[in-house]
């Protein structure tokens, strides 16, 4: 996983949900270092808000890559990964379970990506400008 200090320490953007990981800055906490997860770390400020408001949606499935992070492979991991598959057939998830031959490690990453994934459509809903004067065929509102 990583080989940073495991802190408990939250992202530095207002209200998000994940561990703060990443910094700009070898200075270290103690002296004013910022950290940041790995969707708000090199963000553009303006997007911050957007990221932090799908993090908080997906707040179930961050808590389960915290978990994966800091338990995985422990004694009681087939316990707490029960848990984790419960959690994710409640949220309608189910293309998210792990794989029967899918690392522990594997699915993180997968999971990972889905908060990526999910950020970054986030992201470009908010970029998004309705093109002038095209066809807009992919406008299927009814
Ligand atoms: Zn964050």
């Amino acid at each position: 996983m990583t080989d940073q200090n495991t802190h408990n320490r939250f992202c530095e953007a207002n209200g998000c949900p994940c561990f703060g990981t990443m910094s700009n800055s070898t200075a270290g906490w103690d002296h004013g270092a910022k950290y940041y997860c790995f969707l708000h770390f090199g963000c553009k400020p303006g997007r911050a808000h957007e990221i932090t408001n799908e993090l908080q949606r997906l707040g179930w499935l961050v808590k389960i890559t915290q978990t994966i992070r800091a338990r995985g492979g422990e004694r009681d991991w087939d316990k707490l990964e029960a848990a984790a598959a419960k959690e994710i057939r409640l949220n309608q998830s189910i293309h998210l379970l792990r794989g029967d031959h899918e690392s522990l490690q594997k699915w993180l990453y997968r999971l990972e990506d889905t908060l990526r994934f999910a950020c970054s459509q986030a992201r470009q809903e908010e970029i998004a400008v309705p093109p002038q004067g095209e066809e807009d065929e992919k406008a299927v509102q009814s």
